[in-house]
């Protein structure tokens, strides 16, 4: 079977890999989209991927195959490549120590397992999620995003009838925009430098989008915020002034979630904001009941993927080096690659 390899240095290679026995209770699973994700980008540019892993988490496709003793899914099962309910014990390294820096060791270090840049993975049976039809296999490649946003809305303390402002309105924004919707937010003012994302983000139900590189953003949000800010912030940019952005904006003793983040210092000045008493939380990841929701949501319409993937480009395998250099670039964007 074909694999994005890595081989160090910012550098894949597409290779034949010999396809290994399925163990008891592992599935084979034929993958038919794989998304190339916003950590993939940055693991790829700080050289954090292990030589000769095959990277991707963001995938869907077909049970083809299933070890002897395997109990929760069958031949033909259409699955996402997460989501599942890990044994007692199991499960990612990421959630389950009580010391981990994502930024040191969290990268992709099982250099045995294939995982989504691959014509085929192999998965333990508990580890993907089986997807209803009411969900096309491009939408479930979406799942584990979309599992990202919902779990940032669901602790982020958003309560019925906030208002709500989201940063940045690359997939997760846009997701974490349809999320905060569903969980009952009133007004969702967005903002975001393209004018295309922008025009997205309305259509996706956001009241208000503001330019980002409006000089007097602060105050802009500010107003069309009921004067006193929102409620709950969702930081999705994690651009150097985002984080900042969304301290000077909030109301008092609102919220902010950082979801995406930033892999640099990034400049803050506390003093600020001392006075509004705001609380600010992180999220890693989506948990099982998380996906759950998600495919929910999904099924019922009220995450939408088919919009914010408009621009999308989707790739053959063999194009992946150029996939992620592009994706390097100021202009670039997050490709996903379909198999056949
Ligand atoms: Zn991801």
């Amino acid at each position: 079977m074909k694999a994005a390899v890595y081989k160090g240095k910012q550098k894949f290679s597409v290779e034949d890999l010999p396809l290994r026995e399925l163990e008891n209770d592992e599935v084979l699973i034929k993958i038919r989209y794989s998304a190339i994700c916003g950590t993939d980008i940055h693991a790829f540019q700080y050289d954090l991927i292990s030589v000769g892993h095959v990277p991707g988490h963001e995938y869907s496709g077909t049970v083809e195959k299933v070890g002897s003793s395997v109990k929760l899914l069958k031949v033909g099962d259409r699955v996402t490549g997460g989501g599942g309910t890990p044994p007692p014990g199991l499960g990612s390294p990421a959630r389950n120590l009580n010391q981990f820096n994502f930024k040191e060791d969290g990268v992709y270090t099982d250099i045995k397992k294939t995982r989504g840049l691959a014509e085929y993975t192999i998965s333990r049976e508990w580890e993907p999620l089986k997807i209803s039809d009411k969900i096309s296999h491009l939408q479930s490649a979406m799942l584990e995003p979309c599992s990202t946003a919902v779990r940032a809305v669901r602790l982020s303390n958003i309560k019925i009838g906030d208002n709500v402002l989201v940063i940045g309105a690359g997939h997760i924004g846009m997701l974490c925009i349809q999320a905060a919707k569903a969980a009952g937010a009133s007004k969702i003012v967005v903002s975001e430098p393209s004018l295309k994302r922008r025009e997205v983000a309305k259509s996706l139900g956001a009241d208000v989008v503001i330019d980002s590189s409006d000089p007097d953003i602060t105050q802009t949000i500010i107003s069309s915020t009921d004067s006193i800010g929102p409620d709950v912030v969702f930081e999705c940019a994690a651009a150097l002034p985002t984080l900042d952005l969304a301290f000077d904006v909030v109301r008092k003793k609102g919220n902010i979630m950082l979801v995406a983040l930033s892999w640099e210092a990034v400049p803050l000045v506390p003093i600020k904001w001392v006075t509004k008493e705001p609380v600010m939380a992180l999220t890693y990841a989506g948990e099982p009941r998380d996906w759950q929701i998600s495919a929910s949501l999904m099924a019922e319409g009220k995450i939408d993927c088919s919009t914010i993937l408009g621009d999308t480009e989707f790739i053959k395998l063999e194009n992946i080096q150029e996939a992620f250099d592009n994706a390097l670039k100021p202009e670039g964007f997050q490709a996903i690659v379909e198999f056949e």
